[in-house]
């Protein structure tokens, strides 16, 4: 197919590009490198350098070169930033995807894969997850995101919109080439790779006093190859008329305990910690049933243990101790 990928320069957005692409797919990327990295695109990806709530330069860049459907990874997604900065991300999470949108829309482009998020379920009644659970985020990067699935349904019923929302718990790891490289880092996983680094101090353990076994937050880390293997599936599945959504995890929760010491097992060094205050926004626990993803998605993840996932990560970081920049 002919793609459309906004955030291709982002972490799950550029492995998922190097994915399609060798899948045989044709990839347009349209990326600001607000935060994305122009290395991060893959050479045989377009690539368009604007905002996605640009209408007129998405109209011009699908009028160039024609799409079959949109993958719209491009969003602000920090829980703890989007408690500081509301205004900021209702305006580039809702009002810039409804702006791309329309423009894709205009365009002739009526299948979306979009990339949502855990932080829809807030505190879940139970664990793991199921698609139906309550949608009730307890931060504003949650209801962004919320706020487009709505408006990706009431597209499917009144305009047809097929789409899909896959709702990511944690990305982490790397594929050979692309990894993560936020700046600041905010990320569990890569912040304690920095400290074993010793480019950072000491870890924060932001709260030790969850209900948990350990008392720190459970999330379910879901390789970003698995990740994008999802979207090359969900693909197959878009509907006319129906606007689906899928749980991505591996359904097995790690604390910010264990994850500190898998990444100890994995690279060997010990990792000072500092307990910190919870983060605003944050849940106790978010732990996925993808049964659906399995079922109808055919989707398997393949790299499911914790330790694998901290290997990949640590290992692209080693290759690329300076991330994408100098
Ligand atoms: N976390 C932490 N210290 C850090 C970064 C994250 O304790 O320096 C915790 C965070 O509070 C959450 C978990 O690690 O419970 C995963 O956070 P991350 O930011 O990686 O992903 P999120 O779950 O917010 O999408």
């Amino acid at each position: 197919m002919r793609l459309l990928v906004t955030g291709g320069a982002g972490y799950v957005g550029s492995v998922t590009v190097e994915a399609l692409i060798e899948g045989g797919h044709e990839v347009m990327v349209i990326d600001d490198l607000r935060t994305g990295h122009r290395q991060a695109v893959h050479p045989g990806a377009a690539f368009v350098q604007a905002d996605v709530a640009d209408e007129a330069a998405v109209r011009a860049a699908l009028r160039h070169q024609p799409c079959d459907a949109l993958l719209h990874f491009a969003a602000l997604s920090l829980v703890d930033a989007s408690m500081r900065d509301p205004h900021g991300y209702f305006q580039n999470n809702v009002g810039g995807t409804l702006a791309l949108l329309r423009a894709v829309t205009a365009e002739g482009v009526h299948r979306v894969v979009f990339s949502s998020t855990a932080a829809l379920y807030g505190t879940p009644e139970r664990t793991p997850i199921p698609e139906g659970a309550t949608l009730s985020p307890e931060n504003v990067y949650g209801e962004t995101k919320l706020q487009i699935e709505r408006a990706l349904q009431w597209l499917a019923r009144t305009t047809g919109l097929a789409s899909v929302a896959l709702r990511y718990f944690n990305a982490a790891g790397a594929s050979g080439e692309r990894g993560e490289d936020h700046r600041p880092e905010s990320h569990l996983i890569p912040i304690v790779l920095d400290v074993v680094r010793g480019v950072r101090p000491e870890v924060l353990i932001f709260g030790d006093d969850y209900p948990t076994p350990d008392g720190t937050a459970v999330r379910d880390y879901i390789h970003v190859l698995d990740l994008a293997d999802a979207h090359r599936r969900a693909l197959e599945v878009l509907e006319a008329g129906q606007a689906k959504a899928y749980n991505l995890g591996n359904g097995a929760g790690s604390s910010v305990a264990e994850v500190i010491s898998t990444v100890q097992q994995v690279t060997g060094r010990e990792v000072p910690t500092r307990v910190a205050p919870r983060r605003a926004g944050d849940s106790p626990v978010l732990v996925a049933d993808a049964s659906l993803a399995r079922s109808e998605l055919g989707w398997q993840p393949r790299r499911p243990e914790l330790g694998e996932i901290v290997e990949d990560a640590w290992r692209w970081r080693q290759a690329h101790p300076h991330g994408y920049g100098a």
